[in-house]
Parts: C-alpha cells; structure tokens; sequence
C-alpha cells in the first residue's frame, strides 16, 4: 500500500516552498534597491533586504526541529512576482511613478509571504511543534510590519506625484 501523505509532509512541502521564494527575494532586492528613487523607500527595502536573511535563518532553524535538510523547493509564485518587479523596473525606469510601480510590485511579494507564513504558523500550532510556531509568528510579524510600512510609503510617493 502506498504511504498516505499527511499534514507533515504539507508542511514541509511549504516550508522548502518559502525557503525557496524567500531565497529568490534576497536575490532579486538588490536590483530594486537600485532602482528606487527616494531614500526612505531605499532605506525601507534595505532593512527589509537584511531582515529578510533573519528569516532564512529561521526557516534552517525549523529544518532542524523537523530533522530535515534545508532545501527549497522551487516556488513559481514568488518568481512569477519577481518577474513582475523587473517588468515594472523597465517599463517606469525614467517614470517619476517608479517607487509607486516598485513598491506595489514589493508589497505583492509581502502578502504572498503572509498567505504562507500564516499556514505554517497554523499548521505548525496543529501539529505541536511550538518552537517552530515561535520562529514562523516572528518572521510573519516582520512580514507584516514590512507591508505597513509600504502601504505608508505608497501613500507618500503617490501624493508627491500628484504634487
Ligand atoms: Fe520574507
Ligand atoms: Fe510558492
Ligand atoms: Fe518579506
């Protein structure tokens, strides 16, 4: 009889999913930060940039707990949205709407993360693993902080356009 597959086995399917998405935001920040026009903005994404290696940590951390190799596993939506930043990038480079166009395509990134960093922190409750609950809420509350920060800054860069 073939092994049913459990909760368990969806949990680490999704974390080397974010891992994965994760890894591929760190690359892709640096073309960003370059792009941005204003300093805070710039200043935002490098926190978050850094941060960011926190929660790479983080996940190897859970890795561990759950007696796995970090590994990712290839997550087409985060690669789907980083594609998106570089249309954007291209398509407004001379555009006084490029931090508008980047943020938006940022906080896409952010609520994507969310979406899975608050199932894992449901399914991690579920399945009794409260050290990893711990790791996944921190990392989910900087996520957080990270799209209200954004959401302020667009705000201010679409004023300063209607200005
Ligand atoms: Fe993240
Ligand atoms: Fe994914
Ligand atoms: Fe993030």
């Amino acid at each position: 009889m073939a092994t049913q597959k459990s909760l368990d086995d969806l949990f680490i399917d999704m974390l080397k999913d974010v891992y994965h998405a994760e890894k591929q935001a760190i690359r892709a920040y640096p073309k960003m930060i370059k792009a941005i026009e204003t300093d805070e903005v710039k200043k935002a994404f490098e926190k978050h940039r850094e941060e960011t290696e926190q929660q790479v940590e983080r996940l190897e951390k859970i890795f561990e707990i759950v007696g796995k190799s970090a590994r990712g596993k290839p997550c087409e939506a985060m690669q789907g949205l980083i594609e998106e930043a570089k249309e954007v990038m291209e398509d407004f480079s001379d555009s006084p709407a490029l931090d508008a166009g980047v943020i938006a395509t940022a906080q896409a990134i952010e609520h994507y993360e969310i979406a899975r960093y608050g199932t894992l922190r449901t399914w991690a409750k579920q399945l009794g693993m409260n050290d990893a609950v711990k790791l996944l809420e921190e990392t989910l509350a900087e996520e957080k902080k990270t799209d209200d920060l954004l959401t302020k800054l667009a705000e201010q860069a679409a004023n300063k356009k209607a200005a």
